[in-house]
């Protein structure tokens, strides 16, 4: 059997031939030619027009054959286009400025959502950015692809990129049938969620039933203005991660004033014993906690003010949930603790908010955005070539967006 055989079967391209294969310098060489009969399609509008010229011979990347690099060599037609003038030919197995063909991009894309994009490039012998302009290319496809129809409920949430305080707005959809990563913009401001409803347009951010989101207030301001018809329903996580700062704080500071006044450091790598539930301690670290409650401290109170806001999620009815918030707030407030005062008033203000989540009978867990946020830091953090915005960007869609990728006739892996 020929390689023409089976490349023929695995990469047929209409209008062209596989012409013959030859071993050179450690690769296999294709030469492609047109049909003899057939006409060259412009670049410029799709249509088939007469030849004008032949461009030099150049060389398209297909995918590896047992671990030997495969080229494509073809010499592009120009059209001589009544409509557009003398322009390129359209070439059905690559973009035209790129090296890789279609195939070989979709099939390093697919490997760069497994492996890091480094690893992608040193396993198939090529350049970390053909790893990054393969998945660029599967990414944009995908995008101009999607289906953005039946989305109901959505999700909005900051995440810090590189150091510093530099921020994405990331957009996910949480409907049960589908959650994906909708949309990612820079910062945090009313500019950047702007830019998301601008994106969705007027029908589909209609059709919108309910919207998450954390207590930042520029959130807040365009939800209410452009989504007011839904749902809206303050995260669960992010309320809780708030309260773990708060807790965070006062240690910090108690631990100092412990210090100066000469006691012992009781509060010494308790950090852990604070924040994690109780259910997900050490032995050791739960019999620290035992320990540490015994002192009257500042940071057992707080600790103790969190673990009792834990039972507002128990609730089952709205109207008890609400009692329940009330005089958790009373409690909060007069607790003389300023950092979960702060985050008392905060949730004070916006107690309708969290309360929607009653309402909504419970349907949007914390862990859908939680288990989203953790995957995109994971992302973030796994690609440490990303040191631009626009990379970052790519990998997010590429790793959680659930986009579709372009259809080919074989599936290479
Ligand atoms: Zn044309």
């Amino acid at each position: 059997m020929r390689l023409k055989t089976v490349l023929n079967r695995v990469h047929k391209v209409k209008g062209f031939v596989y012409e013959k294969a030859r071993f050179h310098d450690d690769q296999i060489e294709i030469t492609v030619r047109p049909h003899r009969r057939s006409r060259p399609i412009c670049s410029g509008c799709g249509q088939r027009g007469p030849g004008y010229d032949t461009l030099p011979v150049r060389r398209f990347e297909f995918v590896p054959l047992w671990a030997i690099a495969v080229f494509l060599i073809y010499a592009r037609r120009r059209v001589n286009c009544p409509r557009c003038g003398v322009t390129a030919e359209l070439l059905p197995w690559a973009e035209g400025k790129h090296h890789l063909t279609h195939a070989y991009a979709v099939f390093l894309a697919r490997w760069a959502r497994r492996l890091s994009w480094r690893e992608v490039a040193r396993i198939f012998h090529t350049s970390w950015e053909s790893v990054f302009r393969a998945v660029a290319g599967v990414v944009e496809y995908g995008l101009a692809h999607r289906d953005l129809s039946g989305i109901t409920a959505i999700g909005v949430d900051e995440v810090q990129f590189q150091k510093g305080h530099r921020y994405l707005t990331v957009v996910y959809q949480i409907d049960s049938s589908c959650r994906r990563l909708l949309w990612i913009g820079q910062d945090r401001t009313t500019k950047t969620l702007l830019r998301f409803f601008r994106m969705m347009g007027k029908e589909r951010t209609a059709a919108l039933q309910f919207v998450c989101s954390d207590m930042w207030q520029p959130y807040l301001k365009v939800i209410a203005k452009k989504a007011g018809h839904a749902l809206h329903i303050l995260d669960r996580f992010h309320i809780v991660a708030k309260l773990n700062k708060a807790i965070d704080e006062v240690r910090a500071v108690e631990a100092k004033e412990l210090a100066t006044q000469g006691y012992e450091p009781v509060l010494k790598h308790s950090r852990w014993c604070f924040l994690k539930r109780v259910a997900n301690l050490t032995d050791k670290q739960s019999a620290r906690l035992s320990e540490l409650l015994q002192y009257g401290l500042k940071t057992v109170r707080a600790y103790l003010l969190k673990e009792s806001f834990q039972t507002l999620w128990e609730y089952k009815s709205y109207h008890w949930a609400g009692v329940f918030l009330d005089a958790w707030l009373k409690r909060a407030m007069r607790s003389r603790l300023t950092p979960i005062k702060r985050v008392a008033r905060s949730i004070r203000a916006h107690q309708d908010l969290i309360l929607n989540w009653f309402a909504a009978r419970k349907e949007f867990s914390s862990g859908i955005v939680e288990g989203l946020n953790y995957r995109i830091k994971l992302t973030i953090r796994k690609a440490y070539g990303f040191r631009t915005l626009p990379a970052a960007e790519i990998a997010l869609y590429h790793a959680l967006g659930r986009l579709p990728e372009p259809k080919l006739t074989h599936e290479f892996c």
